[in-house]
């Protein structure tokens, strides 16, 4: 059995005009170019799976109901715009967030996106081919998910803040651009094309996996190197400058070498002695909480 290549779909603003929680299906619109593009993908050999966070289920904006009838009805219209059954063939959401107010939505999860796990939970149900797959989104946690599975991305967008910051493989100004980019390069695979099943489904997108983390684990460490330099630099210099509790901490400990010499001089008198080496004993004590709170 042969596997396919899959285009996972990011839903808001990607296939659907989306700018806040949508928990209504009477209010699903379906993006320019977006049927025609999912047609033209389908014809072309590729499986249709939507990978979306819905993290207003967390929030308690809607529920898994609200999110499911959403689904039904994008993939009716889009059904009904195509002519084909079944042109989406599953949504994969995630409902969890951090920051929730429901509690049993409210954690990390390995299927909100930047992570990669809706996708890689659908090659592993679907038995997709990662290396010839492509993602398509419009915000760099999308890309991000699809280069950490291994998949090549297609950032949707002509902002260039989000541009710069997606390091997308490739970008298009709308859906029908995304989908031409991806019908034009789906026969430069990252792995040779005669990849058995078992390969394809563990070994090739896992060796792709594999290189581009550590470049990226190499690039990273080489910004984490640069970053602890900087830091340092700036905290010998902070430290060089003089600060008004350092100049106070040095006048204590001046005062309590002067008081603890008074004291050795008054030796002979016991209360004498303790007075001078009490103040001496303060006085260190105080330059002590400066130099602290000067650390701080
Ligand atoms: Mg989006």
């Amino acid at each position: 059995m042969s596997v396919q290549p899959a285009v996972f779909l990011d839903r808001d603003n990607t296939l659907i005009a989306n700018d806040g929680d949508l928990g209504d299906a009477s209010l699903v619109r379906l993006l320019d170019g977006v049927p025609a593009g999912l047609k033209a993908l389908r014809a072309a050999g590729f499986r249709l799976v939507v990978v979306t966070n819905q993290g207003g289920v967390a929030r308690g904006r809607y529920d898994e109901a609200a999110v499911d009838a959403v689904h039904r009805r994008i993939a009716e219209l889009v059904d009904a715009a195509t002519g084909m059954e079944r042109t989406i063939e599953r949504f994969y959401y995630c409902p969890f967030h951090p920051e929730g107010s429901v509690l049993e939505y409210t954690r990390e999860h390995p299927w909100r996106k930047p992570q990669p796990g809706m996708i890689l939970q659908a090659a592993a149900d679907m038995e997709l081919h990662l290396a010839r797959s492509f993602l398509i989104g419009d915000a760099p946690r999308d890309t991000e998910s699809g280069r950490r599975a291994g998949v090549r991305t297609i950032l949707v967008s002509r902002d260039s803040d989000r541009i710069a910051k997606a390091h997308a493989d490739f970008v298009a100004a709308d859906f029908t651009a995304a989908a031409s980019i991806v019908l034009q390069r789906r026969d430069e695979p990252f792995v040779p094309s005669e990849v058995t099943h078992t390969q394809a489904r563990h070994t090739a997108p896992t060796r792709r996996l594999r290189l581009r983390t550590r470049d990226e684990a190499a690039e990273r460490i080489r910004k984490a190197v640069l970053e602890l330099t900087d830091e340092l630099r700036s905290e010998r210099n902070r430290r060089r400058e003089s600060s008004p509790l350092r100049f106070v901490a040095t006048a204590l400990v001046l005062v309590s070498l002067l008081t603890a010499t008074f004291s050795f001089l008054h030796l002979a008198d016991l209360q004498s002695f303790a007075r001078w080496g009490s103040a001496a004993v303060l006085a260190l004590l105080l330059a002590i909480v400066a130099l602290l709170i000067d650390r701080r």
